[in-house]
């Protein structure tokens, strides 16, 4: 009997799919990433747009652990924009519009081109278990009656679980609109004991950019020159466009309100629930009664398709009310409607089953990543697939596990909030998530991880070198900023009022001007100056995270062992089997005396036990 055909399988190519696979395989794992449509790696199911506030830091982070989207982003970007240029380093954030077509392209073809990587078309239709004290993952089945073997399988099924499709009285089977759903694999995960609920999403019309009179509209320009993505690329390749602004009417909330008893949420044909920060634009009317207008961004779906995405009008209420609300815009009321939107409703895993590790807890071996774990976003789902990747390949030959904690990332942040608590409605990342946020930006996330891809053997020497050579031009640039003095005060003093920064300061000061700082690195310097006091009080929350909650407990560790322990803790801390005591903490049943008796037991064998931990960002003073 073939024993392991691979090392890690990871079902979906999607966003999650798409990082998980290549960081399994760029690892060292042999690696099969089986798809519905491999011509499909890396579609965007909704707009085509990368990053946004904490999106973008989500991007960065998974930049700077050495993933794909940063690097796809800057190949397909037509418009890239800093958001928050007017507030503190700490929430801004890049976005970028992409050509969908050369994302999807360019991803499908840097997963294909992966060696050690295979992509299988077909459907996973069952995990296949060993049963037994500990059930462990074998492999997968598929629905042509394939078996694929291996220790680890990832599992990114995005939208397409038990997938259905809604647009007024229509529905449909469906994982996004063209694309069947995958109606086998929630029995089996349902079979193996996990608990599965519903969530639902929503997409816009689609409309064709010759019929929509452009001339009424204002327009928004993109950054000048545009910003990359990633911190390893060096030049933007496409010609870059301009987006356009718009707006509901009081005529478009008529024809809503007067359409809304058809919506197939309105009628309870859709169980799950949708994002509150991301509603339909029928949800925006019904609960914003008072609100006379509501913004529509017009944002082109590529360079050479007509496709344009408009922004804010996400809906399921019947193709033709569709139609009769566009027309009510401003600048719409000749359009063309390409494709109509609808709503998608699916299964995903509730999120209280899985560890830090993103492995979840009750099966040896399964890993879960993305939409599949009630998250929303392409950045989400990319920043949990990296992780799983990550973890699965280090799973299959017995390596300890990648811990990101909530000081360390946006990244560690997503997933403690998803093992914590299962979220109710689609989980998307904000700034306000993060209580460590002014350390955890944008500008700084090749500071804060690079080191630790370096050491998986993600990134390579010249990227880590580059980080060494941003590290000593900020050290260089405060040093300059400490020592000249203007007005009686050194520039250092005068950066930290709000009215200044350092381009303010360079265009006064030769010295600064031949520090030729690049964005990032300037970012950085007025990040330093400016939070400095916030920043020292916050390394102490910090030392006392890592000092309790990140304290790491080794896998395979035995809680039945520990004499003294409640038997509610040492069932719950036995089936959950947590990899940090902050994790342990939040068990049902687990008391304060549990955990310091806990504590005790781990000092007592500490060397050996920690998992790869990421190394904060150097200080530069
Ligand atoms: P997906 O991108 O959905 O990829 C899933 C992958 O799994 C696909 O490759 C599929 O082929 C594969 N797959 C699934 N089941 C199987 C199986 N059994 N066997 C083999 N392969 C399988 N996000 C936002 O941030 N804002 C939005 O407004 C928004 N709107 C959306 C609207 C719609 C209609 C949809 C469908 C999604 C929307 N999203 C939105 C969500 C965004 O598209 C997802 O968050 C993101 O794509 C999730 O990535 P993922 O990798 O988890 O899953």
């Amino acid at each position: 009997m073939r024993l392991r055909d691979f090392d890690v399988i990871v079902i979906g190519g999607g966003h999650a799919g798409a990082e998980a696979a290549l960081a399994a395989a760029r690892l060292g794992a042999r690696t099969a990433c089986v798809v519905l449509d491999p011509a499909a790696i890396g579609r965007m199911s909704c707009n085509p747009a990368i990053g946004g506030i904490a999106k973008g830091q989500l991007v960065r982070e998974i930049d700077a652990l050495g993933g794909e989207m940063g690097l796809v982003t800057d190949a397909s970007g037509i418009q890239f924009r800093m958001l928050n240029t007017k507030k503190g380093p700490a929430v801004r954030s890049p976005r970028a519009q992409c050509d969908r077509h050369v994302y999807n392209r360019e991803m499908a073809r840097r997963v294909s081109a992966q060696p050690g990587l295979d992509v299988i078309a077909g459907e996973a239709t069952e995990i296949v278990v060993q049963q037994g004290a500990t059930p462990r993952v074998e492999g997968v089945k598929l629905l042509d009656g394939r078996t694929l073997r291996a220790p680890a399988v990832v599992l990114t099924t995005g939208t397409f679980l038990g997938g259905k499709l809604f647009a007024g009285a229509w529905e449909a089977p469906g994982g996004r609109i063209g694309e069947g759903s995958a109606s086998h694999l929630s029995s089996s995960l349902r079979a193996h004991g996990l608990r599965l609920s519903r969530l639902k999403t929503g997409t816009p019309a689609r409309l064709h950019g010759k019929s929509i009179d452009w001339s009424r509209l204002a327009s928004q320009p993109g950054d000048h020159p545009p910003r990359p993505f990633s911190f390893r690329t060096t030049s933007i390749p496409l010609p870059q466009v301009e987006c356009h602004i718009t707006h509901t009417t009081p005529a478009t909330h008529d024809v809503i309100r007067r359409h809304a008893h058809l919506s197939p949420m309105v009628q309870g044909r859709i169980q799950g629930i949708g994002p509150r920060y991301c509603p339909s634009v029928e949800d925006k009317v019904v609960r914003f009664p008072d609100k006379e207008q509501h913004l529509v961004f017009l944002e082109p779906e590529g360079l050479d398709v007509p496709e344009i995405y408009p922004n804010g009008l996400s809906t399921c209420l019947p193709a033709e009310v569709q139609e009769q609300f566009l027309r009510t815009l401003p600048g719409l009321e000749e359009v063309v409607v390409l494709r109509h939107g609808y709503a998608v409703e699916y299964d995903y895993l509730e999120t209280d089953q899985l560890r830090a590790d993103l492995h979840v807890a009750s099966l040896h071996g399964l890993f879960a990543a993305g939409q599949i774990n009630g998250t929303s976003g392409y950045e989400e789902a990319a920043g949990q697939g990296i992780v799983a990747g990550i973890n699965a390949a280090r799973f299959a030959r017995g390596a300890p596990p990648l811990l990101l904690d909530r000081a360390s990332s946006y990244i560690g942040v997503m997933i403690d909030d998803l093992c914590r608590v299962n979220p109710r409605e689609p989980y998307r990342m904000f700034t306000s998530r993060a209580e460590f946020r002014l350390q955890l930006r944008a500008d700084n996330a090749d500071r804060r991880l690079a080191r630790v891809a370096k050491e998986l053997g993600l990134l390579d020497q010249s990227a880590m070198a580059a980080v060494e050579r941003k590290e000593a031009a900020i050290a260089r640039a405060l040093a300059v900023l400490g020592s000249v003095r203007s007005a009686g005060k050194t520039l250092r003093e005068l950066l930290r009022r709000p009215d200044v920064d350092v381009p303010k300061l360079a265009s006064e000061h030769a010295e600064v001007a031949a520090l030729s700082l690049t964005a990032d690195e300037m970012s950085e310097v007025e990040a330093e100056v400016k939070y400095a006091g916030y920043v020292d009080r916050q390394a102490l929350d910090v030392e006392r995270l890592r000092k309790m909650e990140g304290r790491a407990i080794p896998v395979g560790f035995d809680f039945k062992r520990i004499v003294g322990l409640s038997n509610e803790a040492r069932d719950a801390l036995h089936r959950r089997a947590p990899l940090t005591l902050g994790e342990a903490s939040r068990l049902c049943g687990v008391t304060p005396a549990d955990l310091n008796l806990l504590l005790v037991v781990l000092a007592r064998g500490e060397r050996g036990l920690a998992g790869v931990a990421p190394s904060p960002a150097a200080p530069c003073a």
